[in-house]
């Protein structure tokens, strides 16, 4: 039986209530569902250019538009699952480390009752308590990691804490099973000629946007299958992955990225994989006027619960 789904579009159009991701009842539970979809409004770990806070606002207005049946991984969404709009987390903003607490704090029930929580950043300082509300359940995770940058710094502006640095405390914290972790979609300009070399040396496989282009989706979908195995695995997202052409909401945008149409297909082939979460985060609305890449962010999302899906639907 399924409990919560997204409101009837053919009674009630879609531009009509109170907005939630997808039009899913907003109810903050734990029982009866397969996934929850929430809001994580931090921004002050940003470096460059902040408004992320209002991501999860514009990406739930955005996602009026999803509808159930996703034809490409032929998955009637809600014959298989239950899921809510949690809400947003409480943060408190300027402050990382309490804002941190707070992330975990939150997270921490949702995944020990076995709901996969789809997260909407938010900067990327976010993924660091949300790996380790979800390793405290699932032991170190394989991560999925789609951005332009490695975010694996030691230090920026002298500080541990901010969405330059998350993964290389994810390694230091033990969060990560690292071993079968990737990075994709790498490019932009560096500070130092080692800064990749830093993320290799922390053990993560990465691949450049130039590696991803030139190698071809089907060998890059294999390679990743290939990293992470039977592994649990988190998959998260940084829109700046995306070209700034398709996705220029974004506070550290990079050239040379790839379109919504090849972004959406590398997502699709994540299928069959073992994933406990997911997160979509660096969407600034302000820098994003004609509202796409909160729509693409949108899409991303549906595309992920999609795949939570099709793994019950395989199962039944
Ligand atoms: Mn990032
Ligand atoms: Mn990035």
């Amino acid at each position: 039986m399924i409990k919560y789904k997204p409101a009837d579009s053919q009674a009630s159009p879609r531009f009509c209530g109170v907005r939630t991701f997808m039009r899913l009842p907003h109810v903050q539970t734990v029982d009866d569902i397969d996934f929850a979809v929430i809001g994580v409004p931090f921004d002050t770990g940003a470096s460059l250019k902040v408004g992320a806070r209002f991501g999860p606002e514009a990406i739930r207005s955005s996602s009026i538009i999803l509808k159930p049946y996703n034809m490409f991984l032929d998955v009637n969404i809600f014959e298989h699952c239950s899921g809510v709009d949690y809400g947003d987390f409480p943060v408190v903003p300027g402050y990382i480390e309490d804002s941190n607490d707070l992330i975990e704090k939150s997270l921490v029930p949702l995944i020990e009752n076995g709901v996969i929580p789809v997260l909407l950043g938010g900067d990327h300082s976010v993924t660091l308590p949300e790996l380790r509300a979800v390793a405290k359940t699932h032991g170190p995770v394989a991560l999925i990691h789609f951005d332009s940058h490695t975010d694996t710094l030691d230090k920026y502006f002298g500080r541990s804490y901010n969405h330059g640095t998350p993964f290389r405390r994810a390694v230091e914290e033990n969060l990560l099973d690292v071993d079968h972790s990737i990075q994709l979609g790498l490019r932009g300009q560096q500070y130092q000629p080692d800064d990749l070399e830093a993320s290799k040396r922390l053990g993560f496989e990465t691949m450049t946007s130039v590696e991803v282009q030139d190698m071809g989706r089907e060998k890059v979908i294999e390679k990743i299958h290939n990293r992470v195995k039977g592994a649990k695995a988190f998959v998260t997202f940084d829109i700046d992955f995306v070209d700034p052409a398709f996705a220029p909401g974004t506070g550290t945008p990079e050239v040379g990225g790839f379109t919504s149409a090849e972004t959406l297909r590398l997502i699709r082939g994540l299928k069959g994989l073992n994933m406990v979460g997911f997160d979509v985060v660096e969407v600034i609305p302000a820098y994003d006027p004609s509202q796409i890449t909160s729509l693409l962010a949108a899409n991303i999302a549906y595309e992920f619960i999609s795949l939570i899906a099709l793994g019950k639907k395989i199962i039944c």
